[in-house]
């Protein structure tokens, strides 16, 4: 079973998981203004469950798809949209950005209904 990213990924963005993805199957949408949230996604064809992303991610927005809140339940849809719309993307690439602090990273949690 694939890995999802969820909401919790919207406007971090933060790519630690690009970093840490044996099989480079994260993805962002080819065009930011056709209405997908801005966030990355996996693509569950390429996705071989090694879970090495869900630790990587410091935003904790990954999780195993049958472990998804029941909240973000439409996010693992627009994980799947990947691999049926592969044109809509664009494949992700790792950035070195500043990590979140804990207290971002639960007020992210809160924001998202996913405390
Ligand atoms: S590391 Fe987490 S928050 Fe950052 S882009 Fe990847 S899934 Fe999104
Ligand atoms: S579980 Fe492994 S293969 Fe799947 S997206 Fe995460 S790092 Fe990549």
């Amino acid at each position: 079973m694939a890995y999802v990213v969820t909401r919790l990924c919207v406007d971090c963005v933060s790519t630690e998981c690009v970093g840490a993805c044996p099989t480079d199957c994260f993805y962002k949408p080819a065009d930011p203004a056709a209405g997908m949230p801005n966030m990355l996604y996996i693509n569950p064809d390429e996705c071989i469950s090694c879970a090495a992303c869900e630790s990587a991610c410091p935003w904790k927005a990954i999780f195993e798809e049958s472990a998804v809140p029941a909240v973000a339940a439409d996010d693992t849809a627009w994980n799947k949209y990947c691999s049926t719309n592969a044109a809509a993307f664009v494949k992700a690439e790792y950035e070195n950005k500043t990590n979140p602090t804990e207290e971002e990273v639960e007020a992210n949690k809160v924001k998202w209904g996913m405390a």
